[in-house]
Order: C-alpha cells, then structure tokens, then sequence
C-alpha cells in the first residue's frame, strides 16, 4: 500500500529480443502516466550506455529522461519514495537481486514497469526475467522483425564472437531472428566454414 495515494501496487513485464519495441512501450506506458499525473521514476542500468547517460533511448531514437544505478539495490537507494509510477529499463543486466527489490516496490503500492530481453545471445532464458515473469501481475512479449526472413521474431542474434554473456552494442553487434533463423553461438565464420564442401584427398 502506497502511504501518500492508498494505492496498491503491481509489476508489469515487457520482455522480447532486441530491436522488438521493449523500449518503446515503456517509454509509452510512462508518458501515458505522466498523463494521469502521477510521479514517474525511470531507471536504467550503467553498463548500458549506447547512446545517452540520463536517457533511455529506443532504437527508433524515443527518448525519456533516466536515472542510471550499478545495482539493482541503488534503485532503492535513488528512489524518490512520491513516485507512483517506476520503470526499469534494460532489467536483465541487473541480476537476481531485481526481483526482490520490484516485489518491495510493488509491496509499497508502487506500479512497477520492467522491461528486458527473456533470452540471452544462446536463446537460453535470461535471469533475473523468468523469475520476475512469475511474481508479475501482467506481461507482454514484445517480437521484433526477422532480418533474414520477416517473420515475427523472438531471438537476438549476435553477430560477433564471443562467449561473454553480456557484450553491449546494437546494429551490427546484433539482429533480431525468428526460430527458423536463429543460430545459436554460431559466428558467421564456423557457418561458413561448415558449409564449404571438404577437400579431396591430394588436393592443397
Ligand atoms: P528494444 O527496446 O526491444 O530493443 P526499441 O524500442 O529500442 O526495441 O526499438 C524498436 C524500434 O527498432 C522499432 O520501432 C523499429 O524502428 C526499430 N527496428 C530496428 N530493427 C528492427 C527489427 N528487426 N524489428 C523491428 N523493429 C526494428
Ligand atoms: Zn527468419
């Protein structure tokens, strides 16, 4: 129950790959808030910092002001406790500690809005989201555009190699890809190489 409005509160999920709109619907949801003339807080973690330090930035270039924290406990930390509303963006880089700071969040008559990437660059769910998909009142996948094919996509391609969970970048690092075309942990390279027909035997 919130001690300024008598509110309850509740956890929304926007999850999906990237390039799906995840950004873009949170900022939608809190400008809509702003609104309803409620006090909005937007945080964002610092690890991402693609394109701006005190803004969360869709790829389409939609833009809301932000406080950027370490830590999941820092949202706690630099919460203005009049806000109703709180968004987190980018919540898959915070870690397990998320869940328990949105329940407390929500528990204080906060309505909390995260969104995040579900799956990693592997297609493997991504913590803290599956955990925060359980404790939500409501969830909306977000599906980006196949590059490869156009249909509806789910994955997040990566494009470069390597084996570290979390490489920052977007165009170029990474492409959205439906089921049908995602490639898991595979580089450009190793599929090349792979389909090249071997080499007869006395050939250089
Ligand atoms: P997310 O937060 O999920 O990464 P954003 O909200 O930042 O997504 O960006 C969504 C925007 O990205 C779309 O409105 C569109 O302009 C652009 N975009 C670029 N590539 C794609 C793609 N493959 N599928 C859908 N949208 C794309
Ligand atoms: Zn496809």
């Amino acid at each position: 129950m919130d001690i300024f409005t008598g509110q309850a509160g509740w956890i929304e999920v926007v999850c999906g790959p990237m390039f799906s709109g995840k950004s873009e619907e949170l900022i939608r949801r809190l400008r809509r808030a702003r609104i309803a003339r409620k006090r909005v807080q937007v945080f964002k973690p610092t690890i991402d910092d693609r394109y701006s330090a005190t803004e969360i930035v869709s790829h389409g270039d939609q833009r809301l002001p932000s406080d950027v924290v370490s830590s999941a406990k820092e949202i706690l930390e630099k919460l203005d406790w009049r806000a109703q509303v709180i968004g987190v963006d980018e919540s898959n880089f915070f870690g397990p500690d998320l869940v328990d700071i949105a329940t407390q969040l929500a528990d204080s008559g906060k309505q909390v809005i995260i969104a995040g990437l579900d799956t990693d660059y592997l297609g493997r769910p991504f913590t803290p989201m599956p955990d925060l998909l359980c404790i939500a009142e409501s969830i909306t996948k977000t599906l980006a555009i196949c590059m490869r094919c156009g249909h509806p996509a789910k994955h997040t391609q990566r494009l470069v190699e390597s084996s570290e969970l979390i490489v920052v970048g977007a165009t170029g690092m990474y492409e959205a890809r439906c089921r049908r075309c995602f490639e898991p942990g595979v580089s450009k390279q190793e599929v090349m190489d792979f389909a090249r027909p071997p080499k007869a035997a006395g050939q250089g």
